[in-house]
């Protein structure tokens, strides 16, 4: 008696995909395939270690893959963990990941879907239907009071199970082929694509019956002794990917702990591509056990993008997955991969700085995440950032370290400007008294940055400032003939003070400005103008509290300024309104002014004034 199912609809839509719109890159299936029959040798021999008796004890782990181009059909067998009915339900036909339900809303959506990703979002096993006309998996589970199943599908729509009598324990899948993908019926063709992978495969491995494989984990060889080709293939095998990985780097370790790493970065950061966060992708073995694959704290939250393989004979070898989350053992672990990968980035940076900038290009929002989230590492992940400031050119960037490099002596701070671009930095009233004084300003263009910063707190003891909250002066001010005298602007002080009431805080002569009338500067000591942004938009549904006031810096050489004094006693109502238009032209310099449209209207009658007085 055979159930009918039906596929759940994001696999429904992925298969649509998959079945009418795939014709690059079809090889991928085997891969997939063949890492599948791998990972359930993986687990029975885990579950073997940690002391549960299978069905079949004596049936040896392996897989074998069968080409046959008389029936037109490729069939991979494994004696591995095995599938009940309930698993084929779950495994194949549902998804529960949130990332893979992304990664296939995307894929619905785009033109042009890259499909090719499929293995790296835990749906490899779709991948045969790029090929396949028909798909049958027959399976007996590795729990001994069990029954062999038979699943079958034959297109986007459902599948079936039925029972299968006298299966030996694991899996085989069928692939009945398309007429267009005969090519995977032979040999010859599918040699080539199983040789690729099968060395980094930890069990014996067969194509019609002749061994394709020595067993030796790739990463317990030593270095001089693998090809970038092998590596590469090992990535591509181990990170679900069809490109070359952008870095990678293997290294052994004795102490603290017994370690032997390949890890990968990939070329693209997938979360760019509004994919969903990525899952851990670095898989945890002892002396050549799988563990744990994506295994979780083994890496820090924010090197998630990582791919491949931490081998340490000093981990149990009994050790359930679930206690594993929490050992010393694993703390200690992770903080040893963390300061070797860093160390690693770091060297990269000094000794390829192309090959630094794609990297960072990538992958900079994880390391400032890690500024913000991972104290024990701050330190090192200051290093790595990059940012383009006022001395760079354009479009390039700068290390915290080369700034400090360039510190005239008598600047003790590094400083920091956010603003949405550099024209927009170098117009910037805040930014006048450093190019007064020469100083170097980092241009930030990400509202994170300032967060960043702020948890960054200082770099090689030099503390970092907004350019805002820097107490400096202008070194040699421009003289102005008519500049207001200290009492005369102590009194036009006051005088604004009294006009604009609580729109400001306090009012005070500025020794910050070149060019610019006035600025607004927060009285908080540690709020830049963009985190009260940032704090006005998260607080917009909030209850609204009393609404934060800046103070308002004047430039008493600014010609305004000078004229606006003297105003007050010829024509007071034009000079409040005058006023009410420095403090606002300020708040737009700043970012913070809200609705422009009641200040376009003071504009507009005083733009009739001057025509009045000119006309
Ligand atoms: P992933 O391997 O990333 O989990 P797949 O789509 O390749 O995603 O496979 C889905 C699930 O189906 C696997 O997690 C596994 O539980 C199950 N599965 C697939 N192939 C086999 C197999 N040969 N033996 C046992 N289980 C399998
Ligand atoms: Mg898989």
């Amino acid at each position: 008696m055979s159930e009918r199912h039906r596929y759940q609809a994001e696999i429904q839509q992925l298969l649509d995909i998959v079945i009418h719109s795939l014709y690059t890159d079809r090889d991928i299936f085997v891969r997939e395939l063949v890492s599948n029959a791998a990972d359930a040798c993986e687990k029975l021999r885990f579950l073997q270690s940690s002391g549960t008796a299978p069905f079949q004890p004596e049936t040896a782990l392996a897989i074998s893959v069968k080409t046959d181009d008389k029936a037109n059909t490729i069939t991979i067998t494994d004696t591995g963990i095995g599938m009940t009915n309930g698993d084929l339900v779950e495994n194949l036909g549902t998804i529960a990941h949130s990332g893979t339900k992304a990664f296939l809303k995307q894929l619905a959506e785009t033109q042009k879907p890259d499909a090719r990703l499929i293995g790296q979002f835990g749906v490899g096993f779709y991948s045969a239907f790029m090929v396949a006309a028909k798909v049958t998996v027959l399976s007996r589970s590795h729990k001994p009071d069990e029954q062999g199943w038979r699943w079958t599908s034959e297109n986007a729509g459902g599948y079936e199970i039925e029972p299968a009598a006298d299966l030996p324990r694991g899996t085989q899948v069928i692939v009945q082929l398309k007429d267009d993908a005969k090519d995977f019926a032979q040999e010859a063709h599918v040699k080539r694509i199983v040789q690729r992978y099968s060395s980094f495969i930890q069990f014996p491995i067969e194509l019609n019956g002749t061994r394709l494989n020595t067993i030796q984990a790739i990463w317990s060889r030593s270095k001089n002794e693998i090809t970038d080709a092998d590596y590469n293939s090992f990535y591509q095998y181990v990170g679900h990917d069809h490109e070359d990985p952008l870095l990678r780097l293997h290294f052994t370790a004795d102490a603290p702990l017994a370690i032997q790493a390949l890890v990968f970065v990939p070329k693209s950061n997938w979360e760019n591509m509004g994919l969903g966060r990525t899952e851990p992708g670095v898989n945890l073995y002892c002396k050549k056990v799988l563990i744990q694959d994506h295994a979780k704290n083994l890496f820090p939250e924010w090197l998630r993008f990582l791919k491949g393989v931490v081998d340490s004979e000093d981990l149990p070898l009994n050790i359930s997955r679930e206690t594993m989350q929490d050992t010393a053992l694993l703390k200690k672990l992770n903080q040893v991969l963390t300061g070797r990968f860093l160390k690693f980035l770091d060297e990269t940076a000094e000794k390829d700085a192309a090959l630094y900038e794609k990297f960072y290009a990538e992958y900079a929002r994880c390391l400032k995440e890690g500024v913000a989230t991972d104290f024990a590492h701050r330190e090192a992940l200051g290093k790595l950032l990059r940012y383009e400031s006022s001395t760079t050119e354009k479009g390039k960037l700068t290390s915290l370290a080369d700034y400090v490099k360039r510190m005239p002596s008598d600047q003790k701070e590094i400083f920091y400007l956010l603003a949405p671009n550099r024209e927009a930095a170098e117009g910037s009233p805040y930014y006048e008294v450093f190019q007064s004084r020469g100083y170097e300003v980092l241009f930030l263009q990400d509202p994170w940055d300032e967060f960043v910063m702020e948890h960054l707190h200082e770099f090689d003891k030099k503390p970092l400032r907004a350019a805002e909250k820097a107490e400096l002066d202008v070194t040699t001010p421009p003289a102005v003939e008519g500049a207001l005298s200290d009492a005369d602007a102590e009194s036009l002080a006051k005088w604004l003070k009294e006009k604009l009431a609580d729109r400001v805080g306090a009012v005070r002569a500025s020794k910050r400005l070149v060019n610019s009338p006035a600025v607004v500067v927060d009285a908080d000591r540690m709020m830049t103008s963009s985190m009260r942004r940032i704090l006005k938009a998260v607080q917009k549904d909030k209850e609204a509290g009393p609404e934060a006031r800046q103070d308002l810096e004047i430039n008493l050489r600014h010609a305004i300024i000078v004229r606006l004094a003297k105003m007050r006693e010829t024509d007071e109502p034009l000079a409040v309104k005058v006023a009410e238009q420095v403090l606002d032209n300020a708040r737009v310099a700043a970012g913070l002014l809200d609705d422009p449209r009641a200040m376009l209207k003071r504009l507009n009658e005083l733009l009739e004034q001057v025509l009045t007085v000119k006309g």
